[in-house]
């Protein structure tokens, strides 16, 4: 992360600093030429103007000025050079000044030299007398300006470096704290200050944190119950086949004794069944639906369910009509079962139970069902989908129940986006609503 800041943080600058020194390079070295070229017509002019160019006078006033001043005759040689011997140059009819200065009066021209570093800027102008007057200065070349700048860049950009590391270092320092601070104190997150940016991202830890420990929670209360649920009848199987074990049963007792391990291991069974589809829902991802006819699945429901609601002394009862849905078959069965289970054993004597599928005006699908038993005391009506949440818990046992059913079904419907509506009067009965999402 460091790194990361100094490497980015460096090449910002060092690109800054460099598109600086270019684009002043430039702009400056233009200015400069512009004035090199003013400098260079001024003095053109004055010494044209002069009367100084005698030959003999041109050495005592113009000897060490930095220029070089060459005399053109209207041919193109040279008649006069303050510093080459005329001699030794050739025709100067094609030099862009002297062309220049032949057609509009002046002209003007820069030549660049490739290895001295240096540009010769020429004036010329033409005289009365039909000689052209140039009048040459040796001068920076961009790039000799650019290495005269080099040193100070190389200073700035160590400079800048510098600043980067230590930026950087704070940088970090100021960003990563907090959150350090918050590995720390992921209990009291609220105390730890951090900056305005950081807050989304804390609420969401925090709220990740809770619900983390929340579950942890929960899980750890599940085992727990888990545990002390099957305790009872692992106990009561104990119990009766080390009675049986030690001969202190007579034959009557055995067959008394088989029937209380056989009714306790069964009750062990459903609640590891319960216990392992609890655990199978929570972990399962996305299930494909398909679309069902719940008032089919209902009827088989009542089929299977019909010998234990005589067992009840209940009746059963199904309504409605012919609904589709998309669901799951099998959970649609458990969400059916549960739900039919619980109407028959909260139920008293003659009891009756009504099963009910019908579509509704916004296309949900309702599946109502519908008990005359005990009822759900109102303060209870919340918690009763907790996992093992039992109003009665000596009838919920008696009657085979695992305190599991609920949760289920709260898990079932959740799963099929559905709602739940709960309506209960104790010693009239319970009416649970189901509402499926329209296809
Ligand atoms: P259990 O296996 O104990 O029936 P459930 O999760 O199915 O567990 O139900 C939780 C509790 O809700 C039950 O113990 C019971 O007290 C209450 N309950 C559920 N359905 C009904 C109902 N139809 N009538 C009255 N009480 C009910």
């Amino acid at each position: 992360m460091k790194k990361k800041i100094n490497r980015q943080l460096c090449a910002v600058v060092l690109g800054g600093v460099f598109i600086t020194l270019v684009l002043t390079v430039l702009v400056f070295y233009n200015l400069f030429q512009e004035q090199v070229m003013a400098d260079l017509k001024a003095y053109t002019q004055i010494l044209s103007e002069s009367g100084l160019l005698t030959e003999e006078k041109f050495e005592d006033v113009l000897a060490d000025e930095g220029f070089r001043i060459t005399l053109i005759d209207p041919d193109g040689n040279v008649r006069y050079d303050n510093r080459v011997d005329t001699q030794t140059l050739d025709n100067h009819a094609a030099r862009p000044e002297v062309m220049g200065a032949w057609t509009c009066g002046e002209g003007e021209s820069i030549r660049r030299s490739s290895t001295v570093g240096q540009n010769t800027f020429n004036y010329a102008i033409l005289l009365q007398n039909g000689d052209v007057l140039r009048v040459s200065q040796l001068s920076h070349s961009v790039w000799s300006l650019f290495f005269t700048a080099m040193p100070y860049f190389i200073l700035l950009v160590a400079a800048a470096v510098a600043l980067c590391v230590l930026l950087s270092r704070y940088l970090t320092r100021s960003l990563v704290a907090p959150i350090e601070e918050l590995g720390k104190h992921m209990d009291d997150m609220e105390d730890v200050e951090t900056y305005e940016e950081l807050k989304p991202f804390v609420q969401t830890i925090r709220n990740q944190h809770e619900a983390i420990m929340e579950s942890a929670q929960m899980r750890q209360e599940f085992t727990a119950n888990v545990s002390h649920e099957l305790k009872t009848p692992l106990t009561a199987i104990s119990g009766y086949s080390e009675l049986i074990e030690n001969g202190m049963a007579d034959e009557q007792d055995i067959t008394r004794f088989a029937a209380g391990i056989h009714k306790n291991a069964k009750r062990l069974l459903t609640l590891i069944n319960d216990t392992i589809r609890l655990s199978e829902l929570d972990a399962a991802s996305e299930v494909p639906f398909e679309t069902l006819n719940l008032y089919d699945i209902a009827a088989t429901s009542v089929d299977m369910l019909q010998i234990n609601a005589e067992n009840h002394d209940v009746s059963l009862y199904l309504e409605g009509e012919s609904c589709e849905m998309k669901g799951d078959r099998q959970m649609m069965e458990e969400l059916l079962y549960n739900l039919c289970d619980n109407a028959i054993r909260y139920n008293n004597k003659d009891g009756k139970v009504w099963i009910r599928v019908s579509r509704e005006a916004a296309g949900e699908v309702c599946l109502q069902v519908k008990d005359t038993g005990i009822g759900i005391p109102k303060e209870h009506q919340e918690r009763i989908f907790e996992r093992f949440y039992r109003v009665d818990k000596s009838r919920s046992k008696s009657t085979g129940g695992t305190g599991l059913g609920l949760a289920i079904v709260k898990h079932i419907v959740v799963k099929h986006g559905a709602r739940l509506e709960l309506d209960s009067t104790v010693g009239k009965g319970t009416t649970i609503r189901i509402f499926f999402p329209a296809i």
